[in-house]
């Protein structure tokens, strides 16, 4: 009897002539989730099985299965030969000990001696003989037994279904750049546009030496929790200290977030073109702090031609924690480290500052050059 992880996928089916495109993309996804265990991937009618592992892994294969986009839901089960004798041996395995249950048969192979009720009674029999504290209860039952009877005289048996990460595979929307912080925000931004497909790569301004490199390793971490979902493992650093220092030095206080996030927009929108990105992503939620309202967001939309998606932008605060936590980001992202954001940060950020304002002090610095330097000091990070 083998063990087996049962993989359903999600919105696959939805996209007609591209969908050998996205099972390509799927089973490739699977397989680097699974890299460093041994394994085999097999796709079967509607479904893929992972097979051939060491018993003892099941439930690492399944944790890792779980956080791979596109996975709708999957299970730990049995793979057997078709007999009654072999399919019951597999169901005393997953089935409860008591309490109430039900047997749920599915036939594909239509010719198997006994319909998909008959196997679901008999099998159902069996195990109220072999567990006298089980009852059946077909209509609300606590748990249940699953059996998928194949084509190939063999069956699968499973006791329930987990519920996958959902979304599409990453890889079948696109790429985007993500500018991540060290906050709650931008890594719940990337998951999310990593769920609808997108490739994410990282990109992440520091202010060294008034930024230290806790705030960097705090990045790190943030950024290898985000590749369990995003399957990149690379993150890229800028500084921009020399910019903060020249907005500091001559430009109004007021403006000094709100020039230095359009720095940031530019030399992420000069990096993304070299990393092929098409958008950029931020982790923006509107009116969450001073800079993140709508003026905020057109004066740095103003520098950038490229499109920046904001998916967190009608989110609050609570819904964004929600996620972070769900995705394992939030104790990494609450740790004290400051972002380059917080150094001069002036009493009195302007909230609705006016582009005309904004240009002028603006003029006082050579720009151009300012992000040429900046860009100049990008490092990427492996991992
Ligand atoms: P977060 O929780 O993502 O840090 P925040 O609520 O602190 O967001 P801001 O500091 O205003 O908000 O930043 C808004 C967005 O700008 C971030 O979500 C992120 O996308 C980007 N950003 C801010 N600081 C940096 C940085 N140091 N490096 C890269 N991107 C940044
Ligand atoms: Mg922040």
């Amino acid at each position: 009897m083998e063990k087996v992880v049962i993989i359903r996928y999600a919105e696959i089916h939805l996209k007609g002539k591209n969908r050998g495109f996205f099972e390509h993309v799927f089973a490739m996804n699977l397989e680097r989730s699974l890299k460093g265990l041994r394994h085999e991937l097999h796709r079967t009618s509607g479904r893929w099985l992972v097979e051939k592992f060491d018993e003892d892994r099941a439930e690492e294969i399944a944790e890792r299965v779980s956080s791979v986009f596109g996975v709708h839901s999957y299970s730990v089960g049995y793979l057997i030969g078709s007999s009654m004798d072999e399919i019951f041996s597999a169901a005393k395995l997953v089935a409860p000990h008591e309490g109430t249950f039900k047997v749920e048969t599915h036939r594909a192979y239509k010719k198997y001696p006994l319909t998909s009720m008959e196997i679901s009674a008999e099998i159902g029999g069996r195990l109220l003989e072999t567990f006298p504290a089980l009852q059946v209860d077909v209509h609300a039952p606590r748990s249940a037994v699953y059996i998928d009877v194949r084509e190939n005289s063999t069956a699968l048996v499973f006791g329930s279904f987990e519920e996958g990460a959902g979304g599409m595979p990453v890889g079948t929307s696109g790429k985007g750049l993500l500018m991540i912080s060290g906050g709650i925000d931008s890594p719940v931004a990337g998951y999310m546009m990593a769920k609808r497909g997108m490739t994410v790569e990282l990109l992440h301004f520091h202010s060294y030496p008034y930024t230290n490199e806790g705030a960097k390793e705090k990045v790190v971490s943030l950024a290898k929790i985000l590749s369990k979902y995003t399957l990149v493992g690379k993150l890229t650093t800028v500084k921009v200290t020399k910019i903060q220092e020249e907005i500091h030095a001559k430009c109004a206080a007021e403006l000094n977030v709100t020039l230095l996030r359009r720095f940031m927009f530019r030399i992420a929108e000069r990096y993304a073109r070299q990393c092929g990105a098409q958008c950029l992503i931020t982790g923006e939620s509107l009116g969450q702090v001073a800079s993140q309202t709508i003026e905020g967001m057109t004066s740095s939309n103003a520098v950038v031609t490229l499109p920046v998606l904001r998916p967190l932008v009608g989110f609050d605060k609570d819904e964004i924690i929600l996620r972070s936590r769900k995705i394992g980001a939030y104790e990494t992202s609450i740790l004290p480290f400051e972002d380059c954001c917080t150094v001069f940060l002036p009493e009195h950020p302007a909230i609705r500052p006016k582009l005309s304002f904004i240009e002028e002090e603006e003029a006082k610095l050579d720009v151009a050059a300012l992000v040429e330097e900046a860009l100049a000091t990008a490092e990427v990070i492996t991992f």
